[in-house]
């Protein structure tokens, strides 16, 4: 068997959206599993709508994902992508043979395809057996009478020359296979194998498109989102590995893929279970990955300090240990992490309003405060032990003034567990915070 060659041939019209990283990811996932070539082709015939920046933007999305290409033309360098518009003249030079061996003809300036009678068929290894009737395909344009080469030259030519052996794309590119298959048989080379992955439809079995959220890629990078998280997601999307395991690591989807696998429904986004695999990649990211992940939101943040991987190390391993379970993407840790290098900066209004506005309030906070600040030992248990004996005292709830410091903590109505967090935040910090609590909310009052 020769050694398979695939490629992923964007039109750079737009930003790498998700079906069109999982379509380089199936290509790509092939290419590795069975030891083939990878080929990353722009298919930029289309000058008008084509742009450089969206070139950047799918080169960015690719890499991002780890999906790196093995050749490209000898200009360039070797991580250069082949540039359809580069190949013009190989794509004219087929038209006109095609001509010449009276396969094509011209008509009003443009070439177009002598298609021949029969019927036209090819495998899909998602669909099975495909057969379409010649008299429904039009004599077709394959260079315009500007000399411009359409889609389907180009895409032939260029998958000849580069000697591809499987297409995987699209399911929507089905309709287009057989006027392919045709150009390969009168260009006299052997069709590749077929597999048209069915599209990517929002949780309403509408096309995926931007009313169901961000649809490129990057975009879910600025989110906070894993490249190996969303790369295992996008893989099981319309793909499966036959067994219930979900996670796995690039490496083992690779051990794992087979085109077969493919399934022919479409498959369904979800944001919901996009956040699982996220969460469930974070969750096994060691501490210096975790905190090499960190590094740069928190720095934009304005959080972060070297000594957060030095001497304070072990204090900012057990916040993010605090905040594990509940921060599924990068950002959510930079946002719920944040109570941890600053003072609140405001109160939550339901929050004042529910658990500060009761009667006498203020003076139990005022009491907290005293019994926190005259604690020998700062843990955990002399914490909740203080909160609760105080309770009892005054006549309170415990729930009602855990509540209270929760809110001085962090401002928000909902947190790790609060004495874990007290102990995190320090008698300093904890104080600094009831004090400014009682100054901010009940100045007004006092005053
Ligand atoms: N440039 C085409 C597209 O983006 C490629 C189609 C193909 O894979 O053959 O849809």
């Amino acid at each position: 068997m020769t050694t398979p060659r695939l490629r992923f041939a964007p039109s750079p019209t737009g930003y790498l959206h998700l079906g069109g990283a999982r379509t380089a990811l199936f290509n790509w996932l092939y290419a590795r599993r069975q030891g083939g070539t990878f080929i990353l082709r722009i298919e930029d015939t289309d000058a008008g709508r084509s742009s450089d920046e969206m070139v950047t933007g799918i080169l960015d999305g690719l890499r991002w994902l780890g999906i790196d290409w093995d050749e490209g033309p000898e200009v360039g360098g070797p991580h250069a992508p082949y540039f359809q518009s580069q190949r013009l003249d190989r794509h004219r030079a087929a038209a006109r043979d095609l001509v010449g061996r009276g396969l094509a003809y011209e008509d009003e300036g443009a070439i177009r395809f002598r298609v021949p009678a029969g019927r036209t068929t090819f495998v899909d290894s998602v669909h099975g057996p495909i057969e379409f009737d010649n008299e429904h395909i039009e004599s077709f344009v394959i260079l315009r009478s500007d000399t411009q080469p359409t889609y389907h030259l180009s895409v032939v030519v260029d998958d000849i020359d580069m000697r591809v052996t499987h297409v995987v794309r699209g399911d929507d590119h089905i309709s287009n296979t057989p006027k392919q298959v045709l150009l390969y048989q009168a260009l006299g080379a052997a069709p590749p194998a077929f597999a048209h992955v069915p599209l990517i439809m929002g949780p309403d079995k509408k096309r995926l498109s931007k009313r169901h959220g961000a649809t490129s890629v990057m975009e879910y990078e600025k989110q906070g989102y894993l490249p190996e998280a969303m790369f295992n997601f996008l893989a099981l999307l319309g793909w499966g590995t036959g067994s219930d395991d979900e996670i796995f690591t690039r490496d083992e989807l690779i051990a794992r893929f087979t085109l077969l696998g493919i399934s022919g429904g479409n498959a369904v986004f979800n944001t919901e279970k996009l956040d699982w695999f996220n969460h469930q990649h974070l969750l096994r990211l060691d501490n210096d990955a975790l905190i090499g992940r960190l590094r740069g939101r928190l720095a934009a943040a304005g959080y972060w300090r070297d000594a957060l991987d030095g001497v304070d190390r072990d204090w900012f391993i057990r916040v993010l240990a605090l905040l594990k379970p509940r921060a599924k993407t990068l950002n959510a840790f930079v946002e719920q992490v944040s109570p941890f290098f600053t003072e609140p900066l405001a109160y939550d209004g339901d929050g004042v309003k529910k658990h500060l506005s009761t009667a006498g309030m203020q003076a139990h906070v005022r009491s907290l405060r005293d019994a926190f600040a005259a604690l020998d030992v700062w843990n955990e248990a002399t914490l909740e032990q203080a909160l609760r004996a105080l309770a009892d005292a005054r006549g309170v709830k415990a729930g009602a003034l855990i509540q209270a410091a929760r809110l001085a903590a962090t401002g928000r109505m909902v947190s790790p567990g609060l004495f874990e967090m007290l102990v995190l935040l320090g008698r300093d910090g904890v104080l600094g915070r009831l004090d400014r609590m009682m100054e901010t909310v009940w100045s007004a009052a006092t005053s």
